[in-house]
């Protein structure tokens, strides 16, 4: 199957997770298919986003794809920047300027009120047309400044919940575990096994 995605570590962790709760399934990533056109993340949630990127999988390729949106929701801005996280300061993919802003927009907001949470959805689309969806999540408080140098993204900013770290103090192991991201991919695992079952 495909995970339409062309970040490396995704692959890497979605089929450590499939090689031990799915058996044998064989991953490709975007980098093993014949290139296609990014498709825009126009959806107002995780899960639209996701199964954009997952039919266009199947449309371009034939095979069940995968795909996953993830973000951080900021309970004090209403659940932002959500599915803008990745562009939060104008800029695509700009860690250090997006988690700057959000520092700066919260710079006043009392300890009590800063609560956020990591989200993402996963979808999974057979070439069929069946369409399932999981999602994962992690909540957790923000600190006032950047600590550790793991992870990527807002990390450095997030404690999560019954955690003493930020996650960008955490190895990646001990991250898989809590996050957003390694629920959510554990539940498409499970699903993986049902829907497609492997010999
Ligand atoms: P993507 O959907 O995985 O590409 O993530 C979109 C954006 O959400 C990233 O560019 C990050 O800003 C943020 N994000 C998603 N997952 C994480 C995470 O595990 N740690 C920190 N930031 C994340």
């Amino acid at each position: 199957m495909l995970l339409a995605s062309r970040n490396a570590k995704k692959l890497d962790e979605l089929r450590r997770i499939l090689i031990r709760d799915a058996g044998a399934v064989e991953l490709v990533g975007l980098a093993d298919v014949p290139t296609y056109p990014e498709v825009p993340e126009t959806g107002l949630t995780f899960a639209e986003n996701a199964l954009l990127k997952a039919r266009e999988g199947v449309r371009r390729t034939g095979l069940p794809t995968v795909a996953d949106d993830s973000g951080l929701a900021v309970d004090a801005l209403g659940g932002a920047p959500g599915v803008f996280s990745a562009r939060w300061a104008g800029r695509h993919g700009d860690d250090p300027a997006n988690l700057r802003l959000l520092l700066d927009q919260l710079a006043d907001l009392p300890d009590q009120h800063r609560g956020a949470a990591f989200v993402c959805a996963a979808a999974l689309v057979l070439p069929g047309g069946e369409e399932h969806l999981v999602d994962g999540r992690q909540v957790g408080t923000l600190l006032r400044a950047p600590r550790g140098t793991g992870g990527f993204g807002y990390d450095p900013i997030f404690v999560g919940e019954g955690q003493t770290r930020t996650n960008a103090e955490l190895s990646p192991d001990e991250k898989d575990a809590i996050s957003h991201r390694g629920q959510a991919f554990r539940a498409l695992a499970k699903l993986i096994t049902r829907v497609l079952p492997v010999p």
